[in-house]
Order: structure tokens, then C-alpha cells, then sequence
């Protein structure tokens, strides 16, 4: 099935426990798309500025993902600078710099009309609204965000959510969308105001996907080293939908397998500052553990 995306790509500012890092590759479209291309040709539509290396599109080319969506414009790129404590159980943002974000009008090439999987990362809503209206009607919309546009942007948001199918946010944030503290009571609140599905990613204690007649857990993977949690979420979600889109199917089953191959996505995400793992990760590794977490997880008779 075709993937397009949307989202920031950005230069990211990070302080971590093992230092800190400018101006490095980021961006919700970035671990995205690097994480889906392990399993589909993905299509990005994004903007950078003058100021973005060539090489980071360079890497992007290399995994197989198609550029030709990614405008550049006069002006700076998108920035976003945060910090972690030293346990990395928390983070506080230090810096959104929108840059040329925020004049952005996304334009969709003619081929790129008709998208299967259509994925809607964290980027402002009345963006995700604008690639939604350039497409006709894909299979699945899915949908992330963050605590800056449930701040900043409510209406807009929850406009842009009531026309999507699967949202995929993290359990701080569905809190905060939805007034409610426990979190089946979150997702069946946010499941009213459209996705007939939701994932809410628990971090290190994995996440659960509610749907319309059942829900399914997934625990994270362990890792003994954890280095910048940077993109876990989004990597997460390209692996879910890389997965999507490579079974061609949207049945149960097929979410099932893909909440593991987000969460084997996210891991490997983790283990590097920024992009760092994902560069180099292969998708024989990812297979790998893949078939580890079924093995992890797999219990006789159940
Ligand atoms: P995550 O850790 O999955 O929440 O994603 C972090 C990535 O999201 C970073 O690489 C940032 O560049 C990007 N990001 C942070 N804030 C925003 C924002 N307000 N809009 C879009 N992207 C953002």
C-alpha cells in the first residue's frame, strides 16, 4: 500500500545524559519515514530551510524514501530543543522555532494524489488538514501530536482529528486532550471525537491500541541501554504503519503485528542520540527482533 507523510523535519537541540547535541537531524517526519522504510516506499511532504545540511536529504534518498515532497525555502528550518533528566522519565521542551513551518502550503506532486496510508505527524493541524484535503480519501489516516498544539492549537486540533481513523499519542498527552486521567477512559473520550482507533504509547511500559470492538497490549522492549528517547513515538508509529502498509491488509491481525514492529522501531530508536541508530539499522535487525519480542512475549496454551 502507498504511505505518504507529513510532518517536521527539523534540527534538533538535545541535552542527554551522555551530553549535548546542536542542531542535529530531527523532526517527527524524519524518524517516521526512516523507521517505515524498512518496510515500504514512503512519500514525505515537509519543508526545511536554506540552513538544512544536504546530507540529511541525502540519508533520507539512501533508505529509499521519495523526497520529492520536501520543499526548500527561503528562511530557517524548523527548530525544537529539549531536555531530559538524568533518568530520561522526563522531558521539558526549551525551544519550538516554527521557521519556514510557518508559512508552509504544502503541495502534493500529482502522482502522490491517492495515498492508501496516509499519515498525519506531529506538525501544526491546520497543516495535517491541508495535505488531508489534497488526497482523495486514503484507508487509513492515522495521527499523532504533542502537548504544544493541545495547548496552543485545541480547536484546530480536534478538527483535524475528527477526520482521521487512528490516533497515536502518548499517555501524558491523551491525558491532556481528554480531561481524563485513567487512560481507557482517555481513549474511549478521544474515540468520540472521531479515530475509531487509539494507541497510546506508555514509553517504557509499552502501549495499547483501543479499537472499535477490542483492544491489544504490547510491552516496550527491554533494553539495557537507553541513551535519547527523541523520536520514539514517531519511530513507533512508522513502524506501525510501515507495517500497514507492507501487510496490504487493515484487519486485526494486521494491527496486532504492526503494534509489535512499532515497538521493535522505537527500540532501536532509542539507542542512539537522534537519528544515530536508525542510520545504520538494518532490516534484517529488524526482523531479528521482531521474531526476539515474539519470543519474549509467546506464552503456550494462552
Ligand atoms: P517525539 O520524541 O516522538 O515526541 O518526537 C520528537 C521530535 O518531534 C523532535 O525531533 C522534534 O523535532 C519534533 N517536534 C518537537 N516539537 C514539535 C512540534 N511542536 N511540532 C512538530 N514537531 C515537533
Amino acid at each position: 500500500m502507498s504511505l505518504l507523510a507529513v510532518g517536521s523535519v527539523a534540527l534538533d537541540t538535545i541535552e542527554i545524559p551522555s551530553g549535548r547535541y546542536e542542531d542535529i537531524l530531527g523532526g517527527s517526519c524524519t524518524f517516521f519515514s526512516l523507521a517505515a522504510s524498512h518496510f515500504a516506499k514512503v512519500r514525505i511532504v515537509a519543508v526545511v530551510g536554506t540552513d538544512f545540511p544536504e546530507e540529511h536529504v541525502d540519508l533520507l534518498r539512501s533508505r529509499g524514501i521519495d523526497t520529492a515532497g520536501l520543499e526548500r525555502a527561503e528562511g530557517r528550518t524548523f527548530r525544537w530543543s529539549g531536555r531530559y533528566s538524568a533518568t530520561l522519565a522526563e522531558r521539558w521542551t526549551l525551544d519550538t522555532q516554527l521557521g519556514v513551518f510557518a508559512g508552509f502550503q504544502p503541495k502534493l506532486p500529482a502522482a502522490w494524489k491517492k495515498p492508501k496510508i496516509l499519515f498525519l505527524g506531529n506538525i501544526e493541524p491546520s497543516l495535517q488538514r491541508a495535505v488531508l484535503e489534497e488526497v482523495d480519501r486514503p484507508e487509513l489516516v492515522a495521527m499523532d501530536t504533542m502537548n504544544f498544539w493541545i495547548e496552543g492549537q485545541n480547536a484546530s486540533l480536534k478538527k483535524t482529528l475528527a477526520r482521521v481513523d487512528l490516533l497515536v499519542i502518548n499517555e501524558e498527552e491523551i491525558r491532556q486532550l481528554s480531561g481524563e486521567h485513567n487512560v481507557v477512559r482517555a481513549a474511549a473520550s478521544v474515540r468520540q471525537m472521531g479515530p475509531s482507533k487509539v494507541v497510546v504509547k506508555r514509553g517504557e511500559y509499552g502501549a495499547i491500541l483501543f479499537a472499535e470492538d477490542h483492544a491489544f497490549a504490547v510491552t516496550a522492549y527491554p533494553l539495557s541501554d537507553v541513551v535519547d528517547p527523541t523520536g520514539a513515538g514517531d519511530s513507533f508509529a512508522g513502524g506501525m504503519c510501515g507495517s500497514l502498509a507492507r501487510a496490504e491488509r487493515l484487519d486485526a491481525a494486521a494491527f496486532r503485528r504492526a503494534m509489535v514492529m512499532g515497538t521493535v522501531l522505537g527500540s532501536f530508536s532509542v539507542e542512539g542520540h537522534g537519528v544515530e541508530r536508525l542510520r545504520t539499522l538494518t532490516t534484517e535487525e529488524v526482523e531479528g527482533r521482531y521474531h526476539a519480542y515474539g519470543r519474549l512475549t509467546h506464552v503456550e496454551g494462552i
